[in-house]
């Protein structure tokens, strides 16, 4: 080994390999390569995942190349027993629309509860979330109901309250928005007046 490049590479495949096993050990074959999601609107989608760990210390490098002191960092850490732990484990999910896909990176606690394994579960859930906005969009339009602007949720004439908001948004009539609706029994004007004020 002669370059620090070199010499980190070295390093680096060693943390890899730790982690590797790291994650073979905790996790098995978890998780399926394919799981399922919901979007708010009701479509469904696919994703695809992997997993990844978040060192304590910086595996990367933020130069064109690696310094000394970044050999010596990773030197260390690959060579020291690495405690590794559950929670800095993230797996990573490729959502694929019809449109676009995205990549993020989830806990493994936050990746159960927002994806299904199984693909008829995300169905009936799909379902289940179409028709609830068909539901609420007859509601609304039946004049019985209204939608809180703050948080969405749809509820009886009576347990919603109209509020003005004060916002550079609506400058054409001072300033001031025309009423809205937002929940009766929880702080929604509130809390959307100090989103509008930013
Ligand atoms: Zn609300």
């Amino acid at each position: 080994m002669k370059t620090n490049l070199e010499k980190w590479n070295h390093y680096k495949a060693i943390v890899k390999q730790k982690e590797q096993a790291y994650l073979e050990k905790e996790l098995g074959d978890y998780p399926e390569k394919i799981v399922w999601g919901v979007h708010p609107n009701g479509s469904m989608f696919q994703v695809t995942t992997g997993t990844c760990y978040r060192h304590d210390v910086k595996v990367y490098f933020f130069t064109k190349k690696p310094t000394r002191k970044d050999v010596e960092r990773i030197e260390n850490y690959a060579l020291s027993d690495i405690q590794f732990s559950k929670d800095k484990i993230r797996i990573v999910c490729k959502e694929i629309s019809e449109k676009y896909t995205t990549e993020g990176q989830r806990t493994v606690e936050e990746f159960e509860l927002i994806y299904y394994k199984d693909k008829i579960e995300a169905e009936k859930t799909a379902l289940k979330t179409t028709e609830r906005i068909r539901t609420e969009k007859e509601l609304i339009e039946s004049g019985s109901h209204h939608r809180c602007c703050y948080c969405r949720s749809v509820k009886t004439k009576e347990n919603i309250r109209f509020d003005t908001i004060f916002s550079p948004n609506w400058a054409s009539s001072g300033g001031q928005s025309p009423p809205r609706p937002y929940c009766r029994d929880k702080n929604c004007a509130g809390n959307d007046q100090m989103a509008h004020e930013g």
